[in-house]
């Protein structure tokens, strides 16, 4: 199954992804992700991609799409993928349908994981996450059960360095801009299905199953 995992930043795609991923077979495509790995190792593309991401702005449409398209290319993706933090703009979105369809696919599902903006803020200034395993914790309502140390993978838990109050206000910004209004592109497409993601992430994640074992 093709799925897409959309929302704003902190609605819990990740949390969310790492769910999925355990129940439903399929790779688990994050840009954020790749890009984070490509900045912590210096490749050239980690130095395009930092500054973009350090002030909370998209990175440029044409570095993402070559490397979500290469990415997608890749075997594992034959049988379906979940994209998550892609597309996020227009041109992204355009992007991948033409990919696809050069695959004789398409997006089948559309998740949009809705949480108001006041949460969001809340939300981010509390997350701490696995940069080798990639679990996200909350300090407040999901801290891990020891300080600073990953409950998974026993790696040490790091705040993300575009997660400071300043940032999160740019990527609001360019979520409401640019990527909210996706939302009517794939409701176009018959294929989107929202949730409230301001609830306990067990409880979006039941509503999410049930959706892909129905389709
Ligand atoms: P995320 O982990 O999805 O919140 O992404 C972190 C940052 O990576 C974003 O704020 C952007 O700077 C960059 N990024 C991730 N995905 C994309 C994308 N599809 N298009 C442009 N920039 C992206």
């Amino acid at each position: 199954m093709n799925i897409i995992l959309m929302g704003p930043p902190g609605a819990g795609k990740g949390t969310q992804a790492e769910l999925i991923k355990v129940n439903f077979p399929i790779p688990h495509i994050s840009t954020g992700d790749i890009l984070r790995e490509a900045v912590s190792s210096g490749t050239k593309l980690g130095l395009e991609a930092k500054s973009f991401m350090d002030e909370g702005k998209l990175v440029p449409d044409e570095v993402i799409i070559g490397m979500v398209k290469e990415r997608l290319a890749e075997d594992d993706c034959k049988a379906g993928f979940l994209l998550d933090g892609f597309p996020r703009t227009n041109e992204q979105a355009k992007a991948l349908d033409e990919v696809l369809s050069g695959l004789d696919a398409k997006v089948e599902v559309a998740i949009n994981i809705a949480v108001p903006d006041e949460i969001v803020i809340q939300r981010i200034a509390n997350r701490i996450s696995c940069p080798s395993c990639k679990a996200v914790y909350n300090l407040k309502f999901t801290p891990p059960q020891k300080e600073g140390v990953c409950d998974k993978c026993g790696s040490e838990l790091v705040q993300r360095s575009d997660d400071s109050e300043a940032t999160i206000k740019n990527r609001l910004t360019v979520y409401h801009e640019q990527t909210n209004p996706l939302l009517d592109y794939y409701k176009a497409q018959d294929v989107l299905y929202e949730f409230d993601g301001y609830r306990n992430p067990k409880e979006v994640f039941a509503d999410i199953k049930k959706l892909l074992e129905s389709i």
